[in-house]
Protein backbone atom coordinates (compact mmCIF):
# COMPACT_ATOMS: atom_id res chain seq x y z
CA UNK A 1 0.00 0.00 0.00
CA UNK A 2 1.31 3.20 -1.27
CA UNK A 3 0.97 6.29 1.29
CA UNK A 4 -0.09 9.40 -1.34
CA UNK A 5 0.06 12.51 1.05
CA UNK A 6 4.18 11.26 1.49
CA UNK A 7 5.20 11.42 -2.28
CA UNK A 8 6.70 14.55 -2.71
CA UNK A 9 5.80 16.71 -5.58
CA UNK A 10 9.23 16.54 -7.68
CA UNK A 11 8.98 12.42 -7.50
CA UNK A 12 8.07 11.36 -11.20
CA UNK A 13 7.99 7.65 -10.30
CA UNK A 14 7.27 5.63 -7.81
CA UNK A 15 7.73 2.21 -7.02
CA UNK A 16 6.82 0.49 -4.25
CA UNK A 17 7.59 -3.38 -3.34
CA UNK A 18 7.32 -4.15 -7.27
CA UNK A 19 7.04 -7.85 -8.42
CA UNK A 20 6.42 -9.68 -11.70
CA UNK A 21 5.76 -13.25 -11.83
CA UNK A 22 5.12 -14.50 -15.27
CA UNK A 23 3.87 -17.78 -15.97
CA UNK A 24 4.51 -19.69 -19.15
CA UNK A 25 2.88 -23.42 -19.22
CA UNK A 26 4.32 -24.33 -15.44
CA UNK A 27 7.10 -22.42 -14.97
CA UNK A 28 7.17 -19.42 -12.73
CA UNK A 29 9.87 -16.47 -13.38
CA UNK A 30 10.23 -14.09 -10.52
CA UNK A 31 11.71 -11.45 -13.02
CA UNK A 32 10.98 -8.41 -10.54
CA UNK A 33 10.74 -9.22 -6.55
CA UNK A 34 9.92 -6.47 -4.34
CA UNK A 35 11.55 -3.43 -6.71
CA UNK A 36 11.25 0.14 -4.71
CA UNK A 37 12.24 3.23 -6.47
CA UNK A 38 12.13 6.55 -6.76
CA UNK A 39 13.05 8.85 -9.11
CA UNK A 40 13.11 12.65 -9.31
CA UNK A 41 11.87 14.62 -12.15
CA UNK A 42 14.67 15.87 -14.26
CA UNK A 43 16.97 12.55 -13.15
CA UNK A 44 18.99 11.06 -15.43
CA UNK A 45 19.20 7.33 -13.72
CA UNK A 46 20.87 4.39 -15.90
CA UNK A 47 19.63 0.66 -15.10
CA UNK A 48 22.35 -2.22 -14.84
CA UNK A 49 22.69 -5.63 -14.32
CA UNK A 50 23.11 -9.15 -16.15
CA UNK A 51 21.13 -10.58 -18.89
CA UNK A 52 18.02 -11.71 -17.68
CA UNK A 53 18.08 -9.25 -14.06
CA UNK A 54 14.52 -7.76 -15.34
CA UNK A 55 15.77 -4.58 -16.76
CA UNK A 56 13.59 -5.05 -19.79
CA UNK A 57 10.21 -5.98 -17.75
CA UNK A 58 11.24 -2.88 -14.77
CA UNK A 59 11.25 -0.56 -17.89
CA UNK A 60 8.01 -2.56 -18.98
CA UNK A 61 6.28 -1.50 -15.86
CA UNK A 62 8.09 1.87 -15.78
CA UNK A 63 6.59 2.81 -19.13
CA UNK A 64 2.94 1.16 -18.59
CA UNK A 65 3.65 -1.12 -21.12
CA UNK A 66 3.05 -4.08 -18.39
CA UNK A 67 1.58 -4.33 -14.76
CA UNK A 68 3.25 -5.33 -11.51
CA UNK A 69 1.97 -8.66 -10.44
CA UNK A 70 2.12 -6.79 -6.84
CA UNK A 71 3.37 -4.13 -5.54
CA UNK A 72 2.33 -0.09 -6.56
CA UNK A 73 3.22 2.13 -9.27
CA UNK A 74 2.68 6.25 -8.68
CA UNK A 75 3.35 7.89 -11.74
CA UNK A 76 3.46 11.73 -11.53
CA UNK A 77 2.25 11.42 -7.81
CA UNK A 78 -0.96 9.29 -9.59
CA UNK A 79 -1.20 5.42 -8.87
CA UNK A 80 -1.90 3.70 -12.17
CA UNK A 81 -1.95 0.24 -11.21
CA UNK A 82 -5.69 0.20 -10.84
CA UNK A 83 -6.44 2.42 -14.36
CA UNK A 84 -8.20 1.10 -17.44
CA UNK A 85 -6.44 -0.04 -20.70
CA UNK A 86 -7.59 2.94 -22.38
CA UNK A 87 -6.17 5.13 -19.39
CA UNK A 88 -3.18 3.85 -19.35
CA UNK A 89 -2.57 3.88 -22.93
CA UNK A 90 -3.63 7.92 -23.00
CA UNK A 91 -0.92 8.77 -19.90
CA UNK A 92 1.65 6.20 -21.99
CA UNK A 93 1.16 8.72 -25.10
CA UNK A 94 1.17 11.93 -23.36
CA UNK A 95 3.71 10.72 -20.78
CA UNK A 96 6.70 8.63 -22.14
CA UNK A 97 8.69 8.57 -24.62
CA UNK A 98 10.38 4.95 -25.90
CA UNK A 99 13.75 3.99 -27.21
CA UNK A 100 14.26 0.68 -27.77
CA UNK A 101 17.51 -1.55 -28.86
CA UNK A 102 15.94 -2.78 -32.03
CA UNK A 103 14.70 0.72 -32.93
CA UNK A 104 10.72 -1.10 -33.28
CA UNK A 105 10.02 1.21 -35.96
CA UNK A 106 7.06 0.52 -38.37
CA UNK A 107 8.55 -1.07 -41.67
CA UNK A 108 5.72 -0.19 -43.82
CA UNK A 109 5.47 3.48 -42.82
CA UNK A 110 7.98 6.22 -43.48
CA UNK A 111 10.64 7.90 -41.05
CA UNK A 112 7.90 10.79 -40.96
CA UNK A 113 5.26 8.68 -40.61
CA UNK A 114 6.61 6.65 -37.95
CA UNK A 115 7.34 9.65 -36.03
CA UNK A 116 3.87 11.58 -36.43
CA UNK A 117 2.06 7.81 -35.65
CA UNK A 118 2.25 8.57 -31.95
CA UNK A 119 1.21 12.26 -32.20
CA UNK A 120 -1.70 11.69 -33.96
CA UNK A 121 -3.41 9.99 -30.72
CA UNK A 122 -2.89 13.37 -29.19
CA UNK A 123 -5.24 16.46 -29.02
CA UNK A 124 -3.26 18.68 -31.52
CA UNK A 125 -3.89 20.28 -35.03
CA UNK A 126 -2.78 18.48 -37.94
CA UNK A 127 -0.47 21.64 -39.03
CA UNK A 128 0.78 21.07 -35.16
CA UNK A 129 1.76 17.48 -35.47
CA UNK A 130 3.15 17.72 -38.94
CA UNK A 131 5.61 20.74 -37.04
CA UNK A 132 6.50 18.38 -34.58
CA UNK A 133 7.31 15.94 -36.90
CA UNK A 134 9.76 18.41 -38.96
CA UNK A 135 11.10 19.50 -35.95
CA UNK A 136 11.66 16.39 -34.14
CA UNK A 137 13.61 14.75 -37.25
CA UNK A 138 15.48 18.04 -37.30
CA UNK A 139 17.12 17.70 -33.68
CA UNK A 140 18.45 14.25 -35.05
CA UNK A 141 19.11 15.38 -38.36
CA UNK A 142 16.89 13.28 -40.47
CA UNK A 143 15.05 15.32 -42.50
CA UNK A 144 16.54 14.16 -45.27
CA UNK A 145 15.40 11.11 -44.90
CA UNK A 146 11.73 12.11 -44.01
CA UNK A 147 10.37 9.69 -47.11
CA UNK A 148 12.59 7.06 -46.75
CA UNK A 149 11.29 3.73 -44.80
CA UNK A 150 13.40 2.28 -42.15
CA UNK A 151 14.76 -0.50 -44.18
CA UNK A 152 16.36 1.85 -46.14
CA UNK A 153 18.26 3.19 -43.46
CA UNK A 154 21.51 2.47 -41.26
CA UNK A 155 21.06 0.98 -37.90
CA UNK A 156 22.12 4.08 -36.61
CA UNK A 157 20.03 6.64 -38.53
CA UNK A 158 16.69 4.10 -37.55
CA UNK A 159 17.61 5.00 -33.79
CA UNK A 160 18.00 8.11 -34.37
CA UNK A 161 14.04 8.42 -36.13
CA UNK A 162 13.79 6.52 -33.10
CA UNK A 163 14.51 9.43 -30.99
CA UNK A 164 12.53 12.04 -33.41
CA UNK A 165 10.00 9.50 -32.09
CA UNK A 166 10.03 9.70 -28.76
CA UNK A 167 11.08 13.04 -28.68
CA UNK A 168 8.16 14.40 -30.54
CA UNK A 169 5.43 13.86 -28.06
CA UNK A 170 7.93 16.06 -25.50
CA UNK A 171 7.46 13.04 -22.84
CA UNK A 172 8.01 13.76 -19.21
CA UNK A 173 9.81 10.27 -18.96
CA UNK A 174 12.07 9.23 -21.40
CA UNK A 175 12.20 5.27 -21.77
CA UNK A 176 15.57 3.52 -23.05
CA UNK A 177 16.14 -0.16 -22.66
CA UNK A 178 20.04 -0.62 -24.64
CA UNK A 179 19.78 2.38 -26.82
CA UNK A 180 23.30 1.94 -28.31
CA UNK A 181 23.23 -1.96 -28.10
CA UNK A 182 22.91 -2.43 -31.75
CA UNK A 183 24.98 0.52 -33.23
CA UNK A 184 28.58 0.82 -33.43
CA UNK A 185 30.58 3.10 -31.03
CA UNK A 186 30.06 6.14 -33.85
CA UNK A 187 26.52 6.22 -33.81
CA UNK A 188 26.02 5.50 -30.10
CA UNK A 189 27.73 8.68 -28.95
CA UNK A 190 25.57 10.50 -31.28
CA UNK A 191 22.39 9.06 -29.61
CA UNK A 192 23.96 9.63 -26.09
CA UNK A 193 23.83 13.13 -27.37
CA UNK A 194 21.22 13.21 -28.13
CA UNK A 195 20.04 11.66 -24.89
CA UNK A 196 22.23 13.61 -22.74
CA UNK A 197 20.45 17.30 -25.02
CA UNK A 198 16.76 15.98 -24.09
CA UNK A 199 18.17 15.56 -19.94
CA UNK A 200 19.24 18.76 -20.51
CA UNK A 201 15.97 20.12 -21.85
CA UNK A 202 14.32 18.71 -18.57
CA UNK A 203 13.11 14.88 -19.89
CA UNK A 204 13.32 12.48 -16.84
CA UNK A 205 15.67 9.63 -18.21
CA UNK A 206 16.10 6.44 -17.72
CA UNK A 207 18.32 3.96 -19.75
CA UNK A 208 19.42 0.38 -19.58
CA UNK A 209 22.99 0.12 -20.43
CA UNK A 210 25.56 -2.16 -20.57
CA UNK A 211 28.40 0.59 -21.77
CA UNK A 212 30.06 1.60 -18.73
CA UNK A 213 30.78 4.90 -20.78
CA UNK A 214 27.28 6.07 -21.06
CA UNK A 215 25.51 5.00 -18.07
CA UNK A 216 28.67 7.06 -15.99
CA UNK A 217 26.75 9.70 -18.05
CA UNK A 218 23.76 9.62 -15.80
CA UNK A 219 23.61 11.13 -12.51
CA UNK A 220 22.69 7.24 -10.74
CA UNK A 221 23.59 4.03 -11.98
CA UNK A 222 21.13 0.92 -10.53
CA UNK A 223 22.47 -2.63 -10.29
CA UNK A 224 19.69 -4.76 -10.98
CA UNK A 225 20.62 -8.69 -9.62
CA UNK A 226 17.98 -11.24 -9.90
CA UNK A 227 15.40 -9.04 -10.05
CA UNK A 228 16.36 -6.58 -6.59
CA UNK A 229 18.02 -3.66 -6.92
CA UNK A 230 21.19 -4.47 -4.74
CA UNK A 231 22.89 -1.17 -5.58
CA UNK A 232 23.18 2.20 -6.28
CA UNK A 233 26.64 4.31 -7.61
CA UNK A 234 26.17 8.20 -8.21
CA UNK A 235 27.84 9.43 -11.30
CA UNK A 236 30.69 11.71 -11.24
CA UNK A 237 28.90 13.63 -13.11
CA UNK A 238 26.36 13.99 -10.77
CA UNK A 239 24.94 16.89 -9.28
CA UNK A 240 22.85 14.67 -6.57
CA UNK A 241 25.05 14.32 -3.46
CA UNK A 242 24.59 11.46 -0.54
CA UNK A 243 22.60 14.00 1.29
CA UNK A 244 19.98 14.86 -1.18
CA UNK A 245 19.80 11.30 -1.92
CA UNK A 246 15.76 10.84 -1.70
CA UNK A 247 15.05 7.50 1.03
CA UNK A 248 13.86 4.41 0.32
CA UNK A 249 16.18 3.93 -3.04
CA UNK A 250 17.02 0.49 -3.03
CA UNK A 251 16.86 -2.09 -0.58
CA UNK A 252 20.62 -4.33 -0.92
CA UNK A 253 19.61 -7.51 0.05
CA UNK A 254 21.48 -11.06 0.31
CA UNK A 255 20.55 -13.57 -2.59
CA UNK A 256 19.11 -16.21 -1.81
CA UNK A 257 20.10 -19.72 -3.43
CA UNK A 258 20.35 -18.65 -7.01
CA UNK A 259 18.32 -19.42 -10.17
CA UNK A 260 20.81 -20.91 -12.27
P1 LIG B 1 16.87 -8.29 -19.02
O1 LIG B 1 16.22 -7.19 -19.79
O2 LIG B 1 17.58 -7.82 -17.79
O3 LIG B 1 17.76 -9.14 -19.87
P2 LIG B 1 14.15 -9.33 -18.81
O4 LIG B 1 13.44 -8.30 -18.02
O5 LIG B 1 13.93 -9.34 -20.28
O6 LIG B 1 15.71 -9.26 -18.48
O7 LIG B 1 13.76 -10.76 -18.25
C1 LIG B 1 13.79 -11.09 -16.86
C2 LIG B 1 13.35 -12.54 -16.69
O8 LIG B 1 11.97 -12.66 -17.02
C3 LIG B 1 14.09 -13.51 -17.60
O9 LIG B 1 14.26 -14.71 -16.91
C4 LIG B 1 13.13 -13.67 -18.78
O10 LIG B 1 13.31 -14.93 -19.38
C5 LIG B 1 11.79 -13.56 -18.10
N1 LIG B 1 10.73 -13.00 -18.97
C6 LIG B 1 10.74 -11.77 -19.52
N2 LIG B 1 9.61 -11.55 -20.23
C7 LIG B 1 8.90 -12.70 -20.15
C8 LIG B 1 7.62 -13.12 -20.68
N3 LIG B 1 6.88 -12.30 -21.43
N4 LIG B 1 7.21 -14.38 -20.38
C9 LIG B 1 7.94 -15.20 -19.61
N5 LIG B 1 9.13 -14.87 -19.07
C10 LIG B 1 9.62 -13.63 -19.34
MG1 LIG C 1 16.50 -6.59 -21.77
Amino acid sequence: MSNSEHTPSNTVIALEGVTKIFLTDDLQTHALSGVHLTINRGEFVSIAGPSGCGKSTLLAILGLLDTPTRGSYRLSGRPVDSLTLAERTHVRNHEIGFIFQAFNLIGDLTVFENVELPLTYRDMSASERKQRVRDALERVEMSHRARHLPSQLSGGQQQRVAVARALGGNPAVLLADEPTGNLDSRNGEAVMTLLNELHRGGATLVMVTHDERFSRQAARTIQLFDGRIVDEQLGHRSHVTAAHRPHGLFVAREHGGSRE
